[in-house]
């Protein structure tokens, strides 16, 4: 076995990339590597992503974090899933939750014992079964990993967090853990001129910064692998063309609901995320649809609370970098591509690249193996979320703007041509076995957006129809009665 020749970590950035890098290596290689992260104050940090995913709690679980001292230091809040509305069509709304409705009865997905029921007039939606849509109408929360004695699965849940908060926590116990931080701003970057490898960076002040393996988390402007290295971007406009954001801050909302709210507009959709002292708000949209100053506009009226500030403009464009490693330096963040916020994935994908990265790590100086496996994984898993984004802006109804009715009929990836098609015949799912996103996720997203499957699942069959009525009902007393013991989502928080 080969001892690794690495000796010393660069990170360049300090957003939550280069911080979510920063601790995970710091915890997890301990003291075999050196790790320095440089950023700069003057350029500072996006200052959004504040929506996450149940994966999240792994991250704080490795990283050994306290839950009570994260949520407080962070101002967070817990999260059950999204609320989408007006997304299928004007008037409607769903929750794509974070479990699965009822329970599965012999192998048999619950969704499919419903979809017999609705065959034959069954009245109730889906969500009618859902622990998590109960828990989220009466706005409790509590810890729950299963539903009394029952084979329900408890509530999953995710957090929501003020994002300089997190940024500046995570710095703090990166900083407990040997992480070396440097402030200033990359001015040159000099290569090996054998292997084109980084050698160093140099920073306005002059100081040299040298080191074996460079992670790029500089945000939008991937300084090392984009700009340094050459790595172009893969644009992935023409299916989710949105390019803008502002982000502004307003007041906290009177009642604190444990969701992210989605709400569908002419030409983009904007967001509502509850924290302990604010709300955080913004407006994704398509800036050849709509105006910079006709989507402020737009999103000021549609915010519940007072604003804090002025709207905050963000360009981005949806899509990938061609490699997310070259030569010896990996690209993480914002600096590797950009699926938009919708599905709160990007946090998510930060973990998941430093946790393939600490896997793949390099064990000597040919990493070539290592890098191929690596940019393999990273790929696929953006095209899996990517198809997952395309679902909500494809399957509309919406005909009542131009941004609507080119997002209806664009052309979509083969990939997600082939999940519509098998949902809308038999409800089944054929998603990917390492797909981020489970069966209930696209079960609820599907039948959210309008899609109604012409048949279902014969194995539902096996019940009798006095055995199905009984059943339903059975599964929505045991999430009546498991809601009633929970506390209120704000009880709950000042615990
Ligand atoms: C509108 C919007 C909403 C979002 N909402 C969510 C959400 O709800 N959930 C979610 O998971 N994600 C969300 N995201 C994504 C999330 O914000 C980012 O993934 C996350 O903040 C990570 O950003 P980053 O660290 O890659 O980049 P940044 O925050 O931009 O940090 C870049 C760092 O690089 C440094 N830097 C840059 N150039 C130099 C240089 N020359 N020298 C030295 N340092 C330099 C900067 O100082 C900074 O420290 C959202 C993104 C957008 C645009």
């Amino acid at each position: 076995m080969s001892e690794s020749t690495l000796r010393k970590l660069v990170i360049v950035g300090g957003g939550t990339a280069g911080w979510i890098c920063a601790a995970a290596f710091a915890r997890l290689m301990g003291k075999a590597i050196e790790i320095e992260l440089v950023e700069s104050d003057a350029i500072g940090t996006v200052g959004v992503g504040e929506a996450t995913i149940p994966q999240i709690i792994r991250l704080n679980t490795i990283l050994g974090l306290d839950e009570r001292d994260f949520v407080k230091k962070t101002n967070g809040t817990f999260k059950l899933g999204i609320e989408f509305v007006d997304w299928g069509q004007l008037g409607t709304k769903y929750l794509h939750t974070f479990g699965d409705a009822g329970m599965n009865l012999a192998s048999v997905p619950f969704h499919q014992y419903w979809a017999r029921a609705a065959a034959s007039g069954h009245d109730k939606d889906l969500w009618h079964y859902s622990l998590h849509q109960a828990a989220a109408d009466q706005a409790k929360f509590g810890k729950m990993d299963r539903v009394g004695n029952t084979s329900m699965t408890g509530l999953a849940y995710a957090y929501h967090f003020d994002a300089s908060l997190y940024a500046a926590y995570l710095r703090a116990f990166s900083e407990q853990h040997g992480v070396a931080r440097t402030e200033g701003i990359v001015k040159e970057v000099s290569r090996d001129s054998e292997t084109g490898n980084i050698a160093s960076i140099t920073l306005d002040s002059g100081k040299e910064v040298e080191g074996d393996f460079f992670v790029d988390c500089t945000g939008f402007r991937a300084l090392l692998l984009g700009e340094e290295l050459g790595i172009g971007y893969q644009d992935w406009s023409k299916w989710l063309p949105c390019n803008s954001a502002q982000a502004v801050p307003s007041e906290r909302l009177e009642t604190l609901v444990p969701y992210t709210r989605a709400t569908a507009k002419k030409a983009g959709w904007q967001w509502r995320i509850p924290l302990q002292h604010r709300t955080g708000n913004g407006h994704v949209y398509c800036s050849d649809f709509i105006s910079d100053g006709q989507a402020g506009e737009v999103l000021i009226a549609g915010l519940d609370t007072k604003p804090l500030a002025d709207p905050r403009p963000i360009r981005f464009t949806t899509g990938r970098r061609e490699q997310f490693w070259s030569h010896n330096c990996a690209a993480i963040g914002l600096a590797s591509g950009f699926l938009e916020p919708l599905e709160s994935t990007s946090i998510h994908l930060i973990q998941s690249h430093v946790s393939r990265l600490l896997q793949l790590f390099p064990t000597g100086k040919d990493a070539s193996k290592e890098r191929e496996e690596y940019n393999r994984r990273c790929a696929s898993e953006f095209e899996q979320i990517r198809d997952f984004l395309i679902l909500h802006y494809h399957q509309t109804q919406r005909e009542d703007s131009e941004f609507w009715r080119y997002c209806k009929n664009m052309d979509i990836p083969d990939s997600l041509t082939h999940k519509m098609e098998l949902f809308g015949s038999s409800g089944r799912v054929g998603r990917d076995a390492d797909d981020l996103f489970r069966e209930a996720s696209w079960v609820q997203v599907m039948l959210g957006q309008g899609v109604t499957p012409r048949g279902y699942d014969p194995m539902a069959n096996g019940l009798t129809d006095a055995q199905l009525t009984e059943f339903l009902g059975n599964v929505r007393t045991v999430i009546e009665r498991a809601v009633g013991s929970l506390p209120s989502h704000e009880a709950f928080l000042a615990q």
